[in-house]
């Protein structure tokens, strides 16, 4: 079984129930509908069809909704785009109408830009594809050379290397976005470019005054939130983070993405967050039906760096091959979890546990990868216990018992852990273990024989009331 989860955006690629479905089966775990593309409508459509497929393949699939956010973009040209030659003189005219860009310049989607730009500044295009360098600004127009040539087409987007660009974290439009994916019932809602913890506040408040209970996801992709203390505040402000590998790139280097991958997900780790690796993981299946050595490396390394999660963009949004990519990745990530730093775990050895449903996540997770138990039966109503379980690494599956389809679906981003949707709460404390039990054995999950660890609360069906722990032998005093 596989314990990293697939989180794969929905395009014009998988736009189908033939199509949906097939990825479902290949088993991604969550789905990301982009905000950046697409009407209200057309997203809500596939959220259904998500529910209804993951529903008819007995699966339990996690819905996230990423908004836009400020990603500053140049507006469209006359002819669609234009190619530019390294040396070539541009201008941003923020002054520019929105379709009128030629050979010489284009307008801006954003146009304070103007004010927060300098001579000397390199602004790069379409992910760095183009780079330009500020020679000056004047007035409403900033003055660039190219740096590197090739194709510039309509409303690519646009970052400073370095970062520091000041747009506000939530625009209009994502506001509206947000109450669009409470109406959808988004399990999870990403924030893009967010600057600080109060961002990601904002967007809590907003999305809980619209109705809606969505985890709050971080994209991190600003060079100014690596910062030590930002970096930790947004964390912990938020219930995932994202490594938005592709703007973070632009912003600090591609050079320093792998060792900020790895510090990103062992912050959030250690912090009690999960985190999803994004961008590029598996581009080149895009187009071809393998990927390439340094693709099956890259899965590979992020499993082995600890990550929950690990994302596909274009490759399901408008690739050619969207199931098989997601079976290829699949593939990759339990080979890479067969490696032994996936299985061992100092973490929070030395810690102390202010709750005591937190202490018996850990203690539970210290019993099981020290004693040869088949499995984990967390009854949770939160997610939060097994939350604090996949925290630390190991080979042993953790079941997450719910009655509540938002808690099933939050846990299908947590490594390591299995969502059981119960068709009701296991009520009675005295027969629970029993009932538990006999649910894995029906799911073929344990036999006779076998030592499972349940945990649950005196009072069931409260959030945050787990205070036991019970190691039983399948088939033994499975009482109380
Ligand atoms: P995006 O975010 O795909 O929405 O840009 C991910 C990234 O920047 O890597
Ligand atoms: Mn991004």
């Amino acid at each position: 079984m596989r314990r990293t989860k697939i989180v794969a955006t929905l395009g014009p690629a998988t736009n189908t129930p033939e199509a949906i479905e097939a990825v479902i089966r290949a088993g991604v775990d969550v789905v990301r509908l982009n905000f950046s593309h697409g009407t209200h409508e057309e997203h809500a459509a596939r959220a259904e069809l998500v529910r209804e497929l993951a529903k008819k393949a007995g699966r339990v699939v996690g819905i996230l909704g990423d908004l836009q956010g400020p990603k500053l973009r140049i507006a469209r040209f006359k002819d669609g785009k234009i190619t530019l030659q390294p040396g070539d003189p541009f201008i941003l005219d923020a002054e520019l109408a929105n379709d009128a860009g030629t050979q010489e310049r284009v307008g801006l989607g954003y146009k304070e830009l103007i004010h927060d730009v300098k001579a000397g500044d390199e602004l790069w295009l379409d992910d760095g594809r183009i780079v330009l360098e500020i020679t000056a600004v004047q007035g409403s127009e900033i003055h660039t050379r190219a740096v590197n040539g090739g194709v510039l087409s309509n409303n690519k987007g646009l970052n400073r290397r370095g970062g520091g660009l000041s747009a506000a974290a939530l625009t209009d439009k994502d506001k509206e976005d947000i109450a669009a994916a409470s109406s959808i019932g988004v399990d999870f809602l990403a924030v893009s470019f967010p600057r600080s913890a109060d961002d990601i506040h904002e967007a809590r408040r907003l999305a809980v005054e619209a109705g809606s209970k969505a985890a709050i996801v971080a994209k991190m992709e600003r060079a100014e939130t690596m910062e030590d203390a930002t970096r930790d505040e947004i964390i912990l402000a938020s219930d995932v983070i994202m490594i938005a590998r592709g703007d973070l790139g632009v912003e600090i280097g591609d050079a320093k993405l792998p060792r900020a991958q790895k510090c990103l997900i062992s912050r959030a780790r250690t912090l009690n967050r999960a985190v999803i690796t994004a961008t590029q993981m598996m581009e080149t299946m895009t187009d071809n039906p393998i990927p390439t050595r340094a693709e099956v490396f890259d899965v590979a390394n992020a499993v082995i760096d600890g990550t929950d999660a690990v994302m596909l963009s274009g490759e399901t949004a408008t690739g050619k091959h969207p199931a098989l990519v997601v079976q290829t990745m699949a593939n990759i990530c339990k080979e890479a979890e067969t490696s032994i730093e996936t299985r061992k775990s100092g973490h929070r050895m030395e810690d102390r546990f202010e709750r005591m449903d937190e202490a018996i996540a850990m203690a539970t997770m210290y019993t099981a990868n020290h004693m040869g138990v088949r499995a984990i039966a967390t009854l949770t109503e939160s997610g939060s216990t097994p939350l604090w379980m996949s925290r630390i690494s190991s080979g042993i599956p953790i079941y997450a018992l719910t009655s509540t389809d938002a808690a099933a679906r939050r846990v299908s981003m947590y490594r390591g852990v299995y969502p059981v949707k119960l068709h009701e709460p296991l009520k009675d404390p005295k027969i629970a273990n029993r009932q538990a039990v006999e649910l894995m054995m029906d799911e073929g999950i344990v036999e006779e024989g076998d030592l499972v660890i349940i945990t649950k609360g005196d009072l069931m069906g409260i959030k945050g009331g787990t205070n036991q722990l019970k190691i039983l032998r399948v088939g033994e005093h499975q009482n109380g």
